[in-house]
Protein backbone atom coordinates (compact mmCIF):
# COMPACT_ATOMS: atom_id res chain seq x y z
CA UNK A 1 0.00 0.00 0.00
CA UNK A 2 0.86 3.51 -0.74
CA UNK A 3 2.41 6.06 1.93
CA UNK A 4 2.98 9.31 2.11
CA UNK A 5 6.06 10.92 2.86
CA UNK A 6 6.05 14.52 4.71
CA UNK A 7 9.48 16.37 5.07
CA UNK A 8 10.30 18.51 8.10
CA UNK A 9 13.05 20.61 9.99
CA UNK A 10 15.14 18.12 12.23
CA UNK A 11 15.71 20.03 14.64
CA UNK A 12 14.99 24.29 14.26
CA UNK A 13 11.97 26.42 14.77
CA UNK A 14 9.36 24.30 13.41
CA UNK A 15 10.43 21.22 13.91
CA UNK A 16 8.14 21.13 17.35
CA UNK A 17 5.29 22.35 15.78
CA UNK A 18 5.47 20.71 12.36
CA UNK A 19 5.09 17.04 15.04
CA UNK A 20 2.72 19.07 17.00
CA UNK A 21 0.31 19.43 13.90
CA UNK A 22 0.76 16.16 13.10
CA UNK A 23 0.08 14.80 16.43
CA UNK A 24 -3.03 17.04 16.56
CA UNK A 25 -4.14 15.76 13.32
CA UNK A 26 -4.23 11.92 15.12
CA UNK A 27 -1.22 10.97 13.74
CA UNK A 28 1.07 8.95 16.01
CA UNK A 29 5.15 8.05 15.65
CA UNK A 30 7.11 6.26 17.89
CA UNK A 31 9.41 7.77 20.32
CA UNK A 32 12.19 9.04 18.58
CA UNK A 33 15.32 8.57 19.71
CA UNK A 34 17.17 10.78 17.07
CA UNK A 35 16.16 9.00 13.78
CA UNK A 36 15.87 10.61 10.39
CA UNK A 37 12.72 8.88 9.09
CA UNK A 38 9.67 7.60 11.71
CA UNK A 39 6.66 5.56 9.96
CA UNK A 40 3.57 6.73 11.99
CA UNK A 41 1.65 3.51 13.51
CA UNK A 42 -1.85 4.55 12.65
CA UNK A 43 -1.71 6.90 9.23
CA UNK A 44 0.43 5.35 6.16
CA UNK A 45 2.49 8.41 6.37
CA UNK A 46 6.19 8.56 6.99
CA UNK A 47 8.21 11.83 8.13
CA UNK A 48 11.98 12.65 7.02
CA UNK A 49 13.77 14.76 9.19
CA UNK A 50 16.06 17.21 7.13
CA UNK A 51 17.44 20.71 7.54
CA UNK A 52 14.93 23.20 6.26
CA UNK A 53 16.64 24.34 3.41
CA UNK A 54 16.44 20.96 2.13
CA UNK A 55 12.77 20.37 2.56
CA UNK A 56 11.78 22.09 -0.89
CA UNK A 57 14.08 20.70 -3.07
CA UNK A 58 13.64 17.44 -1.60
CA UNK A 59 9.31 17.54 -2.44
CA UNK A 60 10.16 19.02 -5.69
CA UNK A 61 12.73 15.95 -6.48
CA UNK A 62 9.82 13.80 -4.81
CA UNK A 63 12.30 12.58 -2.29
CA UNK A 64 9.27 13.30 0.05
CA UNK A 65 5.50 14.33 -1.20
CA UNK A 66 4.82 17.11 0.84
CA UNK A 67 7.11 19.10 3.25
CA UNK A 68 6.42 21.44 5.58
CA UNK A 69 8.59 24.37 5.30
CA UNK A 70 9.37 28.41 5.93
CA UNK A 71 7.54 30.56 3.47
CA UNK A 72 10.75 32.42 3.47
CA UNK A 73 12.56 29.43 2.13
CA UNK A 74 10.22 28.24 0.32
CA UNK A 75 10.00 31.74 -1.99
CA UNK A 76 13.86 31.28 -1.70
CA UNK A 77 14.44 28.44 -3.36
CA UNK A 78 12.16 29.32 -6.08
CA UNK A 79 10.82 25.69 -7.21
CA UNK A 80 7.87 24.38 -8.87
CA UNK A 81 5.81 23.02 -5.93
CA UNK A 82 2.62 23.48 -4.69
CA UNK A 83 1.61 26.07 -1.37
CA UNK A 84 -0.98 24.08 0.39
CA UNK A 85 -1.64 25.61 3.17
CA UNK A 86 -0.72 28.60 5.69
CA UNK A 87 -0.18 26.77 8.84
CA UNK A 88 -0.40 29.74 11.54
CA UNK A 89 3.32 29.25 12.95
CA UNK A 90 6.57 30.10 12.58
CA UNK A 91 6.11 33.66 11.85
CA UNK A 92 8.00 36.19 11.16
CA UNK A 93 9.14 38.87 8.69
CA UNK A 94 12.08 39.61 5.92
CA UNK A 95 13.42 43.04 6.85
CA UNK A 96 15.97 45.36 5.40
CA UNK A 97 17.91 47.10 8.24
CA UNK A 98 20.50 49.08 8.54
CA UNK A 99 23.32 50.34 11.66
CA UNK A 100 21.67 52.39 14.55
CA UNK A 101 23.44 55.51 13.62
CA UNK A 102 22.80 55.74 9.61
CA UNK A 103 19.75 58.56 8.96
CA UNK A 104 17.38 56.33 6.75
CA UNK A 105 15.07 58.29 5.18
CA UNK A 106 13.82 55.36 2.66
CA UNK A 107 14.47 52.76 0.06
CA UNK A 108 16.54 54.63 -2.02
CA UNK A 109 19.35 55.08 0.67
CA UNK A 110 20.08 51.52 -0.98
CA UNK A 111 20.82 52.37 -4.04
CA UNK A 112 24.78 51.78 -5.28
CA UNK A 113 25.09 50.08 -1.62
CA UNK A 114 25.83 46.78 -0.47
CA UNK A 115 23.45 44.31 1.32
CA UNK A 116 24.57 40.85 2.82
CA UNK A 117 21.78 38.30 3.02
CA UNK A 118 20.63 34.86 2.75
CA UNK A 119 18.07 35.36 0.74
CA UNK A 120 19.34 36.67 -2.75
CA UNK A 121 16.83 35.65 -4.64
CA UNK A 122 13.54 37.26 -2.90
CA UNK A 123 15.91 40.25 -2.44
CA UNK A 124 17.04 40.95 -5.40
CA UNK A 125 13.38 40.35 -6.61
CA UNK A 126 12.08 43.13 -4.09
CA UNK A 127 15.12 45.65 -4.61
CA UNK A 128 13.91 45.91 -8.70
CA UNK A 129 10.18 46.13 -7.74
CA UNK A 130 11.56 48.88 -6.02
CA UNK A 131 13.72 50.40 -8.55
CA UNK A 132 16.39 50.46 -6.33
CA UNK A 133 19.78 49.39 -7.49
CA UNK A 134 22.05 47.67 -5.06
CA UNK A 135 24.69 44.65 -4.76
CA UNK A 136 23.54 41.79 -2.84
CA UNK A 137 26.15 40.10 -1.27
CA UNK A 138 25.36 36.52 -0.22
CA UNK A 139 26.29 34.71 3.54
CA UNK A 140 24.77 32.08 4.63
CA UNK A 141 24.67 32.83 8.42
CA UNK A 142 25.51 35.41 10.71
CA UNK A 143 24.31 38.11 8.69
CA UNK A 144 23.62 40.55 11.04
CA UNK A 145 27.38 41.16 11.94
CA UNK A 146 27.78 42.17 7.97
CA UNK A 147 27.86 45.69 8.82
CA UNK A 148 30.00 45.85 11.61
CA UNK A 149 32.66 44.13 9.76
CA UNK A 150 32.23 46.12 6.85
CA UNK A 151 31.21 43.62 4.75
CA UNK A 152 27.90 45.43 3.77
CA UNK A 153 26.17 48.91 4.64
CA UNK A 154 22.70 46.89 5.41
CA UNK A 155 21.47 43.47 5.99
CA UNK A 156 18.25 41.33 5.00
CA UNK A 157 17.07 39.00 7.38
CA UNK A 158 15.14 37.42 8.90
CA UNK A 159 13.25 39.23 12.30
CA UNK A 160 10.61 38.25 14.57
CA UNK A 161 11.06 40.48 18.01
CA UNK A 162 13.66 42.85 16.51
CA UNK A 163 15.89 41.85 19.35
CA UNK A 164 18.56 40.18 17.36
CA UNK A 165 19.36 42.96 15.09
CA UNK A 166 19.32 45.53 18.09
CA UNK A 167 21.96 43.44 19.92
CA UNK A 168 23.93 43.96 16.86
CA UNK A 169 23.49 48.08 16.73
CA UNK A 170 21.12 47.52 13.54
CA UNK A 171 17.80 49.24 13.65
CA UNK A 172 14.79 47.51 11.02
CA UNK A 173 13.86 49.94 8.28
CA UNK A 174 11.73 48.58 5.40
CA UNK A 175 9.55 45.03 5.38
CA UNK A 176 10.30 42.56 2.74
CA UNK A 177 7.76 40.08 3.26
CA UNK A 178 5.57 38.28 5.99
CA UNK A 179 6.24 34.50 6.69
CA UNK A 180 5.00 31.59 8.20
CA UNK A 181 5.19 27.93 7.91
CA UNK A 182 3.64 26.29 4.81
CA UNK A 183 2.24 23.14 3.47
CA UNK A 184 4.10 22.48 0.22
CA UNK A 185 3.40 19.38 -1.89
CA UNK A 186 4.90 18.17 -5.12
CA UNK A 187 2.91 19.03 -8.12
CA UNK A 188 2.30 15.24 -9.71
CA UNK A 189 1.40 13.42 -7.11
CA UNK A 190 -0.15 9.81 -8.05
CA UNK A 191 -3.57 8.73 -7.03
CA UNK A 192 -2.95 7.30 -4.47
CA UNK A 193 -1.36 9.53 -2.35
CA UNK A 194 -3.44 12.17 -3.47
CA UNK A 195 -5.98 10.33 -1.80
CA UNK A 196 -3.71 10.33 1.51
CA UNK A 197 -2.87 13.81 1.38
CA UNK A 198 -7.09 14.92 0.70
CA UNK A 199 -7.41 12.91 4.13
CA UNK A 200 -4.68 14.75 5.77
CA UNK A 201 -5.60 18.00 4.60
CA UNK A 202 -9.39 17.67 5.88
CA UNK A 203 -7.28 17.07 9.40
CA UNK A 204 -5.35 20.05 9.13
CA UNK A 205 -7.90 22.03 8.29
CA UNK A 206 -10.31 20.80 11.00
CA UNK A 207 -7.32 21.59 13.52
CA UNK A 208 -6.55 24.99 12.08
CA UNK A 209 -10.17 25.94 12.12
CA UNK A 210 -10.78 25.07 15.58
CA UNK A 211 -7.72 27.20 16.30
CA UNK A 212 -9.23 30.15 15.51
CA UNK A 213 -12.53 29.86 17.17
CA UNK A 214 -13.63 29.24 20.18
CA UNK A 215 -16.85 27.84 21.91
CA UNK A 216 -19.23 30.42 23.97
CA UNK A 217 -22.00 29.68 26.23
CA UNK A 218 -23.67 32.55 28.19
CA UNK A 219 -27.13 33.08 30.00
CA UNK A 220 -29.25 35.53 28.34
CA UNK A 221 -32.54 37.66 29.63
CA UNK A 222 -35.00 36.56 26.91
CA UNK A 223 -35.59 40.32 25.92
CA UNK A 224 -32.33 41.08 24.92
CA UNK A 225 -32.41 37.49 22.86
CA UNK A 226 -32.15 38.74 19.52
CA UNK A 227 -29.89 41.68 19.85
CA UNK A 228 -27.25 39.14 21.19
CA UNK A 229 -27.97 36.69 18.35
CA UNK A 230 -26.98 39.20 15.77
CA UNK A 231 -24.07 40.08 17.33
CA UNK A 232 -22.79 36.30 17.59
CA UNK A 233 -22.21 34.66 14.50
CA UNK A 234 -22.30 31.33 14.75
CA UNK A 235 -21.58 28.38 12.58
CA UNK A 236 -25.04 28.41 11.56
CA UNK A 237 -27.22 30.09 13.65
CA UNK A 238 -26.47 29.88 17.58
CA UNK A 239 -28.53 27.07 19.95
CA UNK A 240 -30.62 28.80 22.01
CA UNK A 241 -31.78 26.67 25.05
CA UNK A 242 -34.29 27.96 27.76
CA UNK A 243 -33.51 27.73 31.26
CA UNK A 244 -35.24 26.78 34.43
CA UNK A 245 -34.85 30.58 35.42
CA UNK A 246 -38.12 32.21 33.63
CA UNK A 247 -37.30 34.59 31.31
CA UNK A 248 -33.77 33.27 30.62
CA UNK A 249 -32.33 31.42 28.15
CA UNK A 250 -28.79 29.79 27.41
CA UNK A 251 -27.22 30.08 24.48
CA UNK A 252 -24.44 28.08 22.46
CA UNK A 253 -22.48 29.31 19.81
CA UNK A 254 -18.82 29.60 17.98
CA UNK A 255 -16.99 33.00 17.68
CA UNK A 256 -12.92 34.44 15.98
CA UNK A 257 -10.41 34.11 18.84
CA UNK A 258 -9.42 37.77 17.41
CA UNK A 259 -13.05 39.64 17.60
CA UNK A 260 -13.32 37.68 21.48
CA UNK A 261 -12.83 40.61 23.30
CA UNK A 262 -15.27 43.38 21.38
CA UNK A 263 -17.91 40.47 21.53
CA UNK A 264 -17.79 40.21 25.07
CA UNK A 265 -18.01 43.91 26.00
CA UNK A 266 -20.93 43.89 23.95
CA UNK A 267 -22.38 40.89 25.42
CA UNK A 268 -22.29 42.43 28.32
CA UNK A 269 -23.55 45.64 27.50
CA UNK A 270 -26.51 44.11 26.45
CA UNK A 271 -27.31 42.02 30.15
CA UNK A 272 -25.26 38.26 29.19
CA UNK A 273 -24.48 36.63 32.51
CA UNK A 274 -22.18 33.56 33.18
CA UNK A 275 -20.40 33.83 30.35
CA UNK A 276 -18.11 30.41 29.17
CA UNK A 277 -15.29 30.13 26.56
CA UNK A 278 -13.52 27.53 26.18
CA UNK A 279 -11.34 25.75 23.27
CA UNK A 280 -12.06 23.83 20.28
CA UNK A 281 -10.02 20.45 19.71
CA UNK A 282 -11.24 19.88 15.79
CA UNK A 283 -13.86 21.85 13.59
CA UNK A 284 -15.31 20.80 10.93
CA UNK A 285 -18.09 21.98 8.64
P1 LIG B 1 18.34 24.29 9.77
O1 LIG B 1 19.34 23.70 10.68
O2 LIG B 1 17.17 23.36 9.56
O3 LIG B 1 18.91 24.79 8.47
P2 LIG B 1 17.88 27.12 10.39
O4 LIG B 1 18.83 27.57 11.44
O5 LIG B 1 18.14 27.49 8.97
O6 LIG B 1 17.70 25.54 10.55
P3 LIG B 1 15.68 28.11 12.04
O7 LIG B 1 16.42 29.22 12.70
O8 LIG B 1 15.31 26.92 12.85
O9 LIG B 1 16.41 27.63 10.69
O10 LIG B 1 14.37 28.75 11.40
C1 LIG B 1 13.49 28.00 10.63
C2 LIG B 1 12.39 28.91 10.13
O11 LIG B 1 11.67 29.44 11.23
C3 LIG B 1 12.83 30.16 9.37
O12 LIG B 1 13.13 29.88 8.03
C4 LIG B 1 11.61 31.05 9.50
O13 LIG B 1 10.64 30.69 8.54
C5 LIG B 1 11.05 30.68 10.87
N1 LIG B 1 11.31 31.69 11.94
C6 LIG B 1 10.39 32.19 12.79
N2 LIG B 1 10.93 33.08 13.64
C7 LIG B 1 12.22 33.18 13.34
C8 LIG B 1 13.30 33.94 13.86
N3 LIG B 1 13.17 34.78 14.87
N4 LIG B 1 14.52 33.78 13.29
C9 LIG B 1 14.68 32.91 12.30
N5 LIG B 1 13.69 32.17 11.77
C10 LIG B 1 12.47 32.30 12.26
ZN1 LIG C 1 18.34 26.42 7.40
Amino acid sequence: MSKLKIAIQKSGRLSEKSLELLKECGIKFPNGGGKLIAESKNFPIEVLFLRDDDVTKYVEQQVADIGIVGENVYLEANLPVKVLEYLGFGSCRLSLAVSKEVDYTGITYFEGKKIATSYPFILEKYLKQQGVNASIEFISGSVEIAPSIGLANGVCDIVSSGSTLMSNGLKEVDKVLDSQAVLISNQALGEEKQVLLDKLLFRIKSVLNAKERKYILLNAPNDKLEQIISILPGMKSPTVLPLADEGWSSLHSVIQEDQFWDIIDELKALGAEGILVAPIEKMIY
